[in-house]
């Protein structure tokens, strides 16, 4: 199988005041194309670092991160925003949902941002018609003009993930995208993330929760800032 992004030895930590916190110590990886990995670490492990740094919202100390072999620390700021935007879409435990904006708008914005202005209304038609098939694959059709905080927890998720979907990344990155919602709740956004992978798209979630984690075809554990197993 062919990877589609691969890890290698990174470090990453934090400086407060004088001292320097490693949260991660030489993490390497490797995710195939199609897959669904489960990474599953204590709360503070560093998952959510982990995940910036794949996703490029955040760089390491040291070590490297390849896209379809191809390291990021060579992407121009140009190369890394179209890789943000484009190659990686965004899924987090607390949504971070625009409450201005309804339904529909919040998951046109990353078309929005990745298009200029004229391009962004050229495309806009195509762009708001595949942003309603995406709604609709995810129960939210008649949710459209609702904003944010008129939506249970679970339909907010599913509109972060339409968010994410909607410049058909080549991967999806999901931080504890479970961990706001009920049990019940939760296993209907895990459903979802397993259709869209048998579907093809390539998937990563990190979550402190092992029969979580248990749903999804690999598993791999974040443990003293490395990863453990396979
Ligand atoms: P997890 O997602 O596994 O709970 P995180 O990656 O969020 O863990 O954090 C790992 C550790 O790094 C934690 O101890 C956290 O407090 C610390 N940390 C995370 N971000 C920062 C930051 N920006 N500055 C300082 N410490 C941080
Ligand atoms: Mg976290």
């Amino acid at each position: 199988m062919k990877s589609i992004l691969r890890a290698e030895a990174v470090y990453k930590s934090y400086k407060m005041g004088k001292q320097s916190l490693s949260v991660l110590k030489g993490a390497s990886l490797e995710i195939e194309t199609g897959s669904l990995t489960a990474i599953v670490g204590a709360s503070g492990s560093g998952k959510s670092t982990l995940l910036h740094i794949l996703g490029a919202l955040d760089k390491p100390d040291s070590g490297q991160v390849q896209f379809n072999g191809k390291d990021l620390s060579r992407f121009s700021a140009r190369g890394l925003n179209d890789y943000r935007n484009r190659s990686v879409g965004f899924v987090f435990q607390f949504y971070h949902l625009l409450n201005e904006l309804n339904v529909l708008e919040n998951t046109l914005l990353p078309a929005m941002a990745s298009s200029g202005t004229a391009s962004y209304l050229r495309r806009k038609k195509g762009l708001q018609e595949t942003a309603y098939a995406l709604l609709k694959r995810l129960g939210l059709a008649d949710r459209l003009h609702h904003r944010p905080y008129e939506l249970s927890g679970g339909e907010r998720q599913r509109v972060a993930i339409a968010r994410a979907l909607i410049n058909k990344p080549d991967l999806l990155l999901a931080d504890e995208p479970t961990g706001n919602l009920d049990s019940k709740t939760g296993f209907g956004i895990l459903d979802i993330l397993k259709e869209l992978n048998q579907s093809g798209q390539t998937i990563i979630m990190v979550t402190h929760d092992d029969r979580i984690a248990a749903m999804a075809e690999r598993i791999i554990r974040l443990l003293d800032g490395r990863i453990v197993s396979d």
